[in-house]
């Protein structure tokens, strides 16, 4: 069988897949992109935005935000069915689709619905609804994203039992969720749970800290606010086995038994490589199942790039986008520009959220890196007081002698907004002085920055650094 020949086949359309496949073609390459999925856009379409979704009808419906402001206590009345609690989800997911599909239409990316597989270093096969066909690129980017791990312990085909990518599927409230993992994905949805109402919300958590990544004070006033929100903790512990409800049972580590109406499953995710037939093209994994790149996202394979979650890394849509448009213009020489951003940053959606980017206080510490550290609360900043913000913080971190801004951390309504500026500020080489330079609007949290450059001035004239 002969297939169609293409400059470029993209096997994915996620952020990494849709992104490098319009730019590959916006210069003017011939490009092909084979999805499996009935929709566009990869995880972050069909699960993480919806999610978002979900938050913010969680906060509108329970009236969080304004709850103290107001002197109003609001809370959601378990009414409401999964199902329209979704609404909005779906609404976003939709749209998200049909942007995604637009986007390759406009670019006249050909479209092949269905599962690749390599036959050859430069063959993907398709295997669709209306039959298999080959396709022939030079070049080929695998855009395949990841899949929730799912530990053998749990039994995921009892009723009640999650992953992210099912917990949308839900289809009435429990009263309880107990959560196994304390990453990013797991502290997000005990969040937007509790805030909806559910009488029992645990993190089951295999190290002391949650979102170890993190600066470690954020994340600490982070578990503060969750505490206080009313989700409990296990940790440092972990779930051995989970039997068979209702309700469902879970044995703890530490011999403690919890019972639990759902149980949400948030413990890391591997790459999607198992039906690529990775061998056939003599692409190489890593011992994690991950696709190793070098600094071009090329594989081993040199016309074979890799991009986004398959590769690994902090796993971030917005990061993918950039590794998937990097990718396609080192293969096509494009003119475009010399790498990935220089800091990245991540956002978490938890209730306050946080962003950060850059260095964290602990990191340089262990890198022996002597530094200065500026903090502003958002409840001494007129915007944070209007929004009655009581758990909000700006941490930024300077190198000494330089005073150059080193990391910029975040917690409160708003987080991943307010790291923009933080971001553009590292991205342009600036010191403590630009912040104390600047004149931000009044009232707003972009102030914050200003008040945290004084705070850390302060800190220097009293001698008040780290000096390995
Ligand atoms: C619950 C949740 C919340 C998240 N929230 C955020 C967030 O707020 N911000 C953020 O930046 N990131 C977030 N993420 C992470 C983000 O979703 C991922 O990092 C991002 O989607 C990775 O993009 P990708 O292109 O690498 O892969 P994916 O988005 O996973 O896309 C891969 C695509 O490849 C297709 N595919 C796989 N194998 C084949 C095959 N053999 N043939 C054909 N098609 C195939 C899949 O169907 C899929 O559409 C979240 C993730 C989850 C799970």
């Amino acid at each position: 069988m002969e297939g169609a020949t293409y400059d470029l086949i993209v096997i994915g359309s996620g952020p990494a897949g849709e992104k490098g496949a319009a730019k590959a073609a916006y210069f003017g390459k011939k490009v092909a992109l084979v999805e499996e999925a009935s929709g566009y856009g990869g995880a972050v379409a069909s699960t993480g935005v919806p999610g978002k979704a979900m938050r913010e009808t969680a906060l509108y419906l329970s009236g969080f935000l304004q709850r103290d402001l107001h002197g109003l206590t609001l809370s959601y009345d378990g009414s409401l069915t999964v199902d329209r609690f979704m609404h909005r989800g779906r609404t976003v997911r939709q749209a998200l689709d049909q942007w995604i599909g637009a986007n390759l239409d406009r670019h006249h990316v050909d479209v092949h619905h269905g599962r690749a597989t390599f036959v050859d270093a430069h063959t993907i096969s398709v295997e669709g609804a209306t039959g298999s066909r080959l396709l022939e690129g030079a070049v080929i980017l695998i855009a395949t994203g990841s899949t929730p791990n799912r530990p053998p312990t749990i039994p995921f085909g009892e009723p009640n039992v999650y992953d992210s990518d099912t917990i949308q599927r839900m289809e009435r409230l429990p009263r309880s969720l107990a959560i196994a993992g304390g990453g990013t994905i797991g502290c997000e949805y005990a969040c937007l749970f509790k805030v909806l109402g559910l009488d029992e919300v645990w993190i089951i958590n295999s190290g002391q800290r949650i979102l170890p990544f993190a600066d470690e004070e954020i994340s600490s006033l982070l578990r503060e606010a969750m505490a206080a929100l009313g989700v409990l903790f296990h940790t440092p512990d972990s779930v051995e086995r989970v039997k068979a409800g209702p309700p469902l049972t879970l044995d703890l580590r530490s011999g403690t038994r919890l019972e639990a109406d759902a149980v949400l499953v948030a413990l890391g995710r591997r790459g999607n490589v198992a039906a690529l037939s990775l061998e056939n093209a003599g692409v190489r994994l890593d011992e994690h199942g991950l696709i190793p790149v070098n600094e071009h996202f090329q594989t081993n394979v040199p016309h074979i790039y890799a991009a986004g979650d398959v590769i690994g890394g902090h796993a971030l849509a917005s990061t993918a986008m950039e590794e998937g448009r990097m990718a396609m213009g080192h293969a096509f020489d494009l003119k475009y520009k010399s790498g990935v951003g220089p800091f990245l940053p991540i956002g978490i959606w938890t209730i306050p959220e946080i962003s950060m980017v850059g260095e964290t206080e602990q990191g340089l510490r262990a890198k022996g890196v002597a530094h200065v550290v500026g903090r502003w609360r958002y409840d001494a900043n007129p915007r944070g007081m209007l929004i009655g913000e009581q758990w909000g913080l700006l941490k930024l971190l300077f190198s000494l002698p330089e005073e150059k801004l080193l990391g910029v951390h975040v917690i409160g309504d708003n987080a991943c907004e307010l790291i923009a500026a933080g971001l553009v500020a590292m991205t342009l080489g600036a010191t403590c002085s630009t912040f104390i330079d600047t004149c931000f609007n009044y009232p707003s949290l972009s102030d914050l920055y200003k008040y945290a450059a004084y705070d850390a001035m302060g800190r220097m004239d009293r001698g008040d650094v780290y000096r390995p």
